[in-house]
């Protein structure tokens, strides 16, 4: 009977491997109609056979008792190849104890002599293949596309694997790109897409040679666990080298952060986290350079666990309280209060005052900011209310509005339900928006929640502006009331030229759109002259006083308006 197999009408070949040449003809003569067959009368042969066949070999038949290198060592042997090591492999024996000990060796079946009825054989044989290439396919399928490394999920499944049969240290490294976004927009997507594949490539290779996998993260990072490895500087240096010189990338930089020799009994997901944490570190570093996750590391992050478990409790024990910083006009002759940003500081029963640099971001990363900024904005809503009730002033108070608010669909009927709940106009809370949200941001269309906001009748502060690389192109197309220069700029202003530079060309820019001028952070008296001198109207900073708790601003209300 003749069976027409159903992987495609290409013929496959295999090869038989066995010293008896009786047994060799009588398989070759069952297989030879539906596939290509190679044949070898020991394992040192087959390997030549092998090493010297154009075509792809799909599956071996394999004796296990031969003379010159027998089928037990040929499996040992090929499981070192990385081309041949996975093509399936079934066992031709007569033993029951070989057939339990090839299995282990990685055969996938085996046929037991003497032979059965020709059909079974060529069936075992096609039924190994399809199987073998279903698994390939899945692989395929469990890779990125555009990069062919694996994704996350077939990532951490292969580290898996690999522990089982890796005793030796390991290392889990994560390569972050600086600026990805900007790159980006410079280059276009093609060339960063031309990049992201060039710097995979780099990483195959160097995996390839070092017993290791590369994946692809979600968060646009690539992951690689691979053996040990003892100079990380080293390997940067040779990683900048094939990027900027032989791919002719020179303006793509990237940080890597390693989790050296790993603790095995961390799953992968918690190595990952470590390394991509030591890559936080160097987040702000502008050149290729490393990170290695350390004791210090672990501290933090522990440290972070701690407040991301204590959050939701603190929030309902009001443990987090607002603090508010004055806003002043310096445009005329006499200076004003004219307003103020609400800042959030948490003071834990047992950690006790940790400021928002240290949770903010923490809670950015873990979508809590979410929850923290209702009850900021809630108690900030309330606050301008009460002032307003008791002391019969309206001090208009800026709210800080985090990246991952703005991914909310529901945001601006969130915010003008806290103004109808506080009964105040959404006039008098402005939204403080990081210019880094607009790049950051690929999934929202920011432009569009942020003129749904200006329609409801909020104004629109750009927060931290200059440090976030939004193009002038998306800068032009929102709606905007204020535009507050980011602090770093103040600070150096008088040191630096660079800086002053562009603290008057924010101010050209302003001007240009039409729109108020803040700057923060300002110290000294001669900070405020510079500033006012270049045209900025209002400032917020230690000059005039630090964030306050409400009880403390009142004060300022004594002086400014009796
Ligand atoms: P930011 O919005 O840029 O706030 C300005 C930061 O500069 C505040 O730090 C403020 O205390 C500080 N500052 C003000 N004047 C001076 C000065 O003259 N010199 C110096 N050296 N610093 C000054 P803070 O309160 O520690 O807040 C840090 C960051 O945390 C804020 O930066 C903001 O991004 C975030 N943040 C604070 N509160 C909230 C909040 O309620 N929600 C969200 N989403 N983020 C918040
Ligand atoms: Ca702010
Ligand atoms: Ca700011």
């Amino acid at each position: 009977m003749k069976r027409t197999h159903t992987i495609n009408h290409l013929k496959r070949t295999i090869m038989i491997v066995d010293d008896e040449l009786i047994n060799l003809e009588i398989l070759k003569e069952i297989l030879s109609e539906e596939y290509e067959v190679l044949t070898a009368e020991n394992g040192k042969q087959a390997l030549d056979t092998l090493h010297s066949s154009l075509k792809p070999v799909s599956l071996i038949l394999l004796d296990i008792n031969m003379p010159v290198m027998d089928g037990l060592e040929f499996l040992e042997a090929i499981k070192g190849e990385d081309s041949y090591k996975n093509i399936p492999i079934i066992v031709l024996t007569a033993e029951k104890d070989n057939e339990l000990k090839s299995i282990k060796m990685g055969a996938v079946d085996f046929i037991p002599k003497p032979y059965d009825l020709p059909e079974v054989i060529l069936a075992r044989v096609t039924r190994s293949i399809e199987l073998s290439e279903g698994r390939l396919i899945i692989q395929a399928a469990g890779r990125d596309s555009l990069t062919n490394v694996y994704n996350d999920h077939i990532f951490i499944e292969y580290v898996h694997k690999m522990d089982q049969y890796q005793e030796t240290p390991t290392d889990l490294f994560v390569i972050d790109f600086v600026h990805f976004h900007l790159f980006n927009e410079l280059n276009g997507r093609e060339k960063g897409d031309e990049a992201l594949i060039a710097f995979a490539n780099i990483l195959m290779r160097f995996a390839d040679n070092n017993h290791g996998i590369v994946g692809r993260l979600p968060s646009n990072q690539f992951v690689v666990y691979v053996a040990h490895q003892e100079n990380y500087d080293a390997l940067s240096h040779l990683f900048s080298q094939q990027l900027h010189e032989e791919n002719d990338l020179p303006d793509l930089r990237f940080h890597i952060g390693v989790y050296s020799c790993v603790d095995k009994n961390d799953s992968p997901e918690s190595r990952i986290e470590k390394a991509k944490h030591a890559c936080e570190e160097i987040k702000s570093t502008n050149a290729d350079c490393v990170k290695i996750y350390d004791d210090e590391e672990e501290k933090k992050l522990l440290f972070q666990e701690r407040l991301t478990q204590d959050f939701f409790q603190a929030l309902e024990q009001r443990q987090f309280t607002v603090y508010y910083q004055p806003k002043v006009n310096i445009q005329g002759e006499k200076f004003f209060l004219t307003s103020a940003e609400a800042l959030v500081r948490w003071v834990h029963p047992t950690l006790g005052f940790i400021s928002p640099g240290v949770f903010v971001p923490l809670f950015e990363k873990n979508g809590y900011i979410r929850h923290l900024d209702h009850y900021v904005w809630r108690e900030t809503a309330h606050q301008i209310a009460k002032w307003k009730r008791e002391k019969n002033i309206t001090l208009p108070i800026s709210i800080n509005i985090s990246r991952v608010d703005l991914d909310d669909p529901d945001i601006v009927k969130i915010l003008l339900s806290i103004c109808e709940e506080a009964n105040i106009s959404p006039d008098h809370l402005p939204l403080e928006v990081t210019e880094s949200a607009y790049v950051q941001n690929e999934e929202t269309d920011i432009v569009a929640v942020i003129e749904e906001m200006k329609k409801a009748g909020f104004r629109i502060e750009i927060d931290d502006f200059g440090a976030g690389y939004s193009s002038l192109n998306t800068l032009a197309s929102l709606p905007l009331d204020i535009l507050k220069l980011d602090m770093k700029f103040v600070r150096e202003m008088e040191k630096s030229e660079k800086a002053l530079k562009m603290v008057s060309i924010v101010a050209d820019i302003a001007r240009n759109l039409k729109v108020k001028l803040v700057a923060e952070g300002v110290e000294t008296l001669n900070q405020v002259q510079l500033l006012k001198g270049l045209g900025y109207d209002i400032i917020q900073g230690y000059y005039f006083s630090k964030p306050l708790k409400a009880s403390d601003f009142e004060a300022l209300f004594e002086k400014e308006f009796h």
